[in-house]
Parts: structure tokens; sequence; C-alpha cells
């Protein structure tokens, strides 16, 4: 049985004025609600109210694992090295991971996530097909140094996720785990109450093969993924495969030819040079579209060596950040700069062409750059491009015929109205936020650790493996961000820290007395109750702060009880009605039950 919380005692400091570290609205609204407070850059203090959400939403995730037959344990935070280098992911995960030395000067980290630590556990103590599958999950604090901490919880340095993993000795049995996850997914986040998408994810650098994501859609999300109406193919960009152009019939196409262009370094300028200069002969005008554009970048590897790469797109397409970093993980990329080009004197900067890319034109007085084309670049396509000579560009360039490339790479903007990559119709793009992650890693790890089995035939074989996540800590935040209005936190029924807020008004001692009896009698009909006892605090203060808080219910004794009623507030509709006193109880449980009834059907819940 629960307690009444007070607010005279409760470790509260609401806040007035918006944190000056905060860009997103729930973030400022959590911080000014003291449920969270920065501690430093990225990592975050759990106050009283800020927890109890957390609880909730760490109950729901357990609760949905424990149903598929997942087995609760938890690994530490602070790790040796060794698994991580055996798998690569010391160096891998580069200026990601949080390194430190003991008082030895033994190299240790800070878990960014625990393949490795779960590989080696059932290593130590399973050895047989018959112990297997396993499915293994925590709920544990994961410690990454992101380039870019922010929106508070949404993406921090120290956050709290859920990750399980699954071991089988066959790809059937793993298949069937992923699938079980995914359907514990959807359960959780249909409980957490998002507006999600499952997509296709990029695999990136954790290896392995199918991945799927779920999105919370959100303008603010930081991901964006692309829908196909017709087909129901839907992927975060960062996974969407552009299918390769089909060849195209160049036998018509004149020899290519150098042209003068002047000032026309960009894209825009050399439409327009190519319009003044060199109009086409079919009348038809130049569009960017039919210029190739090489974007050259530096990457930077997990060990800090670096390496150059060119990128040939169509000139009306940008390359999209994120599908490159995605392409290029675990090196890190940024663009050309100053000294970059100073070290490749061959690269006329704003008139570069394929005649100085590649990796083996070196010794032709090439740059030896590896150079890799959008995959919408059909071989037998003509093109304007660089003619690696100030205001020069050459036209009539033909894929194939006059140049090649050492391969493709899928790093070009996704647009709106792109044709589907399944072929059925076209793509549609929006935002969202990463919640959680499945994937069927394979043998990757096993058989870097070396985890095997005994199979029916007394035969080792290698397990193969499934990791799953759940941001945790990240999905307090998304809600809070989905739900608050301009006045405050606004939470859903089943992840509010409290279910009723009562508000005691006034100075009548008779008031304040009634008040705490209503308390308790809601506390001892099961629900959880916070009470603004606070004596000497004004209405005003009260409800601006019930309003802030975001308890779904807010119960207002006040004037009225002279008369014998009492106000009931739904603070998410703003609806409020007078209650007779001898009904508040039963009034307040009403509302509380048939939302927590409403909420139980929606979810076919495979505990129930
Ligand atoms: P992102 O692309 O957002 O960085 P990720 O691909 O690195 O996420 P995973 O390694 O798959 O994420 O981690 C599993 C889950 O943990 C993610 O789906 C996300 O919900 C959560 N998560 C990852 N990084 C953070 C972070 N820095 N802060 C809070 N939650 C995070
Ligand atoms: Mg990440």
């Amino acid at each position: 049985m629960s307690r009444i919380t007070r607010l005279s005692n409760l470790f509260l400091r609401t806040l007035r004025e918006d944190p000056a570290d905060a860009e997103l609205p729930g973030h400022k609204l959590l911080v000014r609600a003291g449920y969270i407070r920065r501690a430093a850059p990225g990592v975050y203090t759990w106050l009283p109210l800020g927890l109890k959400v957390l609880r909730k939403v760490e109950a729901i995730v357990r609760e949905e694992m424990d149903a598929i037959g997942g087995q609760e344990l938890s690994f530490p935070a602070l790790l040796p090295k060794e698994p991580y280098d055996a798998t690569n992911r010391w160096t891998e995960y580069g200026p990601n991971l949080f390194r430190l030395q003991d008082r030895k000067g033994v190299d240790m980290l800070l878990g960014p996530t625990h393949e490795e630590m779960f590989t080696l556990a059932v290593k130590d103590m399973f050895s047989s097909y018959k112990e297997l599958p396993l499915t293994l999950y925590q709920i544990q604090t994961k410690y990454r140094d992101e380039a870019r901490p922010r929106a508070g919880l949404l993406r921090g340095r120290e956050f709290i996720m859920k990750d399980s993993y699954s071991f089988d000795v066959d790809d059937a049995g793993l298949e069937a785990a992923y699938q079980r996850h995914r359907e514990a997914y959807i359960r959780i986040f249909d409980r957490l109450g998002f507006d999600y998408v499952v997509v296709y994810a990029d695999s990136g650098a954790m290896g392995g093969s199918a991945s799927e994501e779920f999105l919370a859609v959100s303008p603010i999300g930081e991901d964006t993924f692309v829908r196909c109406e017709e087909s129901g193919y839907a992927a975060n960009v960062e996974a969407v495969v552009v299918p390769q152009a089909a060849p195209i019939d160049a036998s018509g196409v004149p020899a290519a030819h150098v042209e003068d262009t002047p000032d026309s370094p960009t894209i825009a300028t050399l439409v327009d040079q190519a319009n003044a200069l060199h109009p086409r002969s079919d009348g038809r005008a130049w569009t960017a579209a039919d210029t190739l554009k090489n974007v050259l970048i530096m990457l930077t590897h997990p060990d800090g060596s670096t390496e150059p790469l060119a990128i040939g797109l169509p000139g009306d397409r940008e390359v999209d950040a994120k599908r490159l970093e995605a392409q290029v993980a675990p090196a890190e990329w940024r663009p050309f700069e100053d000294k970059d080009f100073a070290a490749y004197p061959m690269l006329a900067k704003g008139y570069i062409g394929p005649k100085v890319l590649g990796e083996n034109n070196a010794d032709s007085g090439g740059s030896g750059i590896r150079y890799l084309l959008d995959p919408s670049v059909a071989e037998g396509s003509a093109w304007v491009t660089g003619a690696d000579e100030h205001g020069k560009h050459v036209f009539d360039l033909v894929h194939g015929r006059d140049f090649t490339a050492d391969g493709t790479i899928q790093a070009g903007e996704i647009r709106e109205g792109d044709p589907s990559p399944d072929g059925a119709g076209t793509l549609t793009l929006a935002r969202g936020i990463e919640m959680g992650h499945i994937f069927q890693l394979g043998r990757k790890y096993a058989e870097a650790l070396d985890l095997k089995v005994l199979d029916e035939n007394g035969k080792l074989v290698t397990v193969t493996m499934g990791s799953y996540g759940v941001g945790v800590s990240r999905a307090v935040a998304a809600v809070a961000e989905a739900t608050h209005d301009e006045i405050g936190l606004c939470w859903p029924r089943n992840l509010a820290p409290y279910d009723v807020h009562v508000v005691a008004t006034g100075k009548d001692e008779a008031v304040f007395a009634h008040a705490e009896s209503l308390s308790a009698e809601l506390v001892q009909a099961g629900l959880e109750v916070v009470y603004d006892d606070r004596p000497k605090v004004s209405p005003g203060v009260k409800f601006k702060d019930a309003e802030l808080l975001g308890v779904p219910t807010i119960v207002v004794v006040g004037k009225g009880l002279a008369d014998g009623v009492l106000e009931i507030k739904d603070r998410r509709t703003g609806e409020r009605r007078e209650v007779p006193v001898a009904d508040a109880v039963n009034e307040v449980l009403a509302d509380v039950r048939f939302e927590a009834h409403a909420a139980g059907a929606n979810t076919q819940h495979s505990g129930d």
C-alpha cells in the first residue's frame, strides 16, 4: 500500500524559467517540473517524480520481456577490455567509448552495449543445444560519449537501455526469437502509447543481417524514414537501398568534349554557363540532373587513420549525411577542407571530374582517391562534369565508355516522391525517434568469442544470436515530448507518477482536513496520490504546479467544500466538473479504472 506523497515535504522544486541548456519543450518541462536535473552534458539525475515515471516504463518493458520467456539479469557497467578487443569493438567504437584505467593501469570501459558480456556468460555456463533457446535481458545503464548529446534524455551520454540477447543453435531458432521480440516490442510500444512505425534498419557497425527499428513518429526525431503507401514498405533512410539504374544505350552519344565554362564552380553556375555557352542541340535546357557532381570527403577510421573518398552523384542531389555516416561506419567522415585539397593538387576545386578519381589511377597523374558512384548513375548515361581544370567542364562523358568508378555507394539523399525500392509506388518521408532496435546478429559475436555448444549429434556448433534494445530513459523523454502542452507535462494514465493530484486551497482548516482524508481514502482504494498540502501557497501557484507536473486527474478541495462540492479536472482535456463530496472517491476511481480498462483492452497482453 502506498502512502500519500505530500508536496510540503516532497523533494521537488518547480521552476518558472526554462533551463538555459534545454532545446526541446518536453525536456524543458521535465526540468522545470522537477523530474530530472542535469548533472553534466548528457548526464541526468532522476528526481523522485522522474524516477517514478522511469520505473513505470521499466515495468512495462519487464512484463513484456518476461512474457516471451526472457530472463532478467544485470551486468556491470564497468567492463574489462579483453572481450571488446576480441570483437574489435574496443577500436571500432572510437571516440564514442568511455575508456578508463584502473590503478594498475589496466584498460577498462563503461559498457555502450553488452553483446560481448552476454556471449561470454553463456559460453561459461552452457554447453549443450538442450539448454537453448535462451533469451536473457537486463535494464541497465549504458555509456556512450555521443558526439551530439542533445535534447536531454533523448540522447544521453549515460542512459538506460533494455538490452536482450537470444541464443539459438540454428537460423530457424534465431528467426523465431526475432519474431517473438518483434511482437513483444509491438506490445511495449502500444502500451507506451506511441504513434510508431516499424522500419527496416541499417545493420551498420553491428554486422549481421535482418534488422528493424521502432520509430516514434515525431517532427523532432533525428531519424528520417520513408514509407510507401502502396506496398507498406517502410525504412529508415539509412537503410534504403536505391536499385542500380538499368544500363542505357549510349551509341548515339558523341565523343566527350571539353568546353570552357568560366566561373562555374557550383552546379547552379555550371547549369547557367552550359545553357548560355553550350546549348543542347535538342532544344531542351540543361538542368542540374544532367551534371555529375563529385563530392570529396575525408574518412577517419577508428584507429585514427584517415582516407579520402570521392562520391559521384547527379548534380540535383545532395549527399545525405546520415546515409553516408551509416555507409562508412565505423569510420567517421567530414567534408574535404582546404588542407586536404592542398595535398591533392590534381583536384581542381569546383571542377573535379572522374578522370583524376579512382583507386588505380595514381600512376597516371590521378589522385588515387577511391571513387564511388550513386546507383542512379546508369551505365551508358552521359554527363556534364568537371574537366579537372579551372573554368572547364567535359560534356557527353559516358559512364562505362569514358570513365568507370571503384563501386557504388548508397549515400545520395532520398526525396519525397522517389520510387519505392520495391518498385511498388512512391516514397513519402517523415521523422522519427528511434525507440527500439531488433537485430539478427548471426554468428559474428559467437565466432569472435568462440561460443559453441554440442548439437544432437555431439558435434560442436557455433551459436547464432540476436540483439534487441529499447531506449528506456529515451522513452520517458519521448512520451513527454509527445504529450505535453503549453503549460506543462501531460502524462498518459499508465506512466503518470501519480494517479491523482489533490490540491487544497485557501486557509480554511476544514478544507485541509477534508483534502487529507480524501487523499487517504484514495490511497486506501489503491491509487497513487500526491497531495498539495502546502500551507500559505496561493491557489494560483498550486494550480500552476499541478498543471506543470501533469498528473492526469486533479482534485481541487476549496471554497466549494462549504456547499458540499469539490472539483475534478482532467489535466489532458482541461475538462472540469463539480461533484458532491460524497461521490468524489468513486468519481475519481471511475475515471482511473475506465482508462485502465480501455488500455488493457487495446493491448493484447499475452501475460493476461
Ligand atoms: P541512435 O541511432 O539514436 O544513436 P543507436 O542505433 O545507437 O541509436 P542502439 O545501439 O540500437 O541505438 O541502442 C538501442 C536503443 O537504445 C535505441 O533504439 C535507443 O532507443 C536507445 N539509445 C541509443 N543511444 C541512446 C542515447 N545516447 N541516449 C538514450 N537512448 C539511447
Ligand atoms: Mg547511437
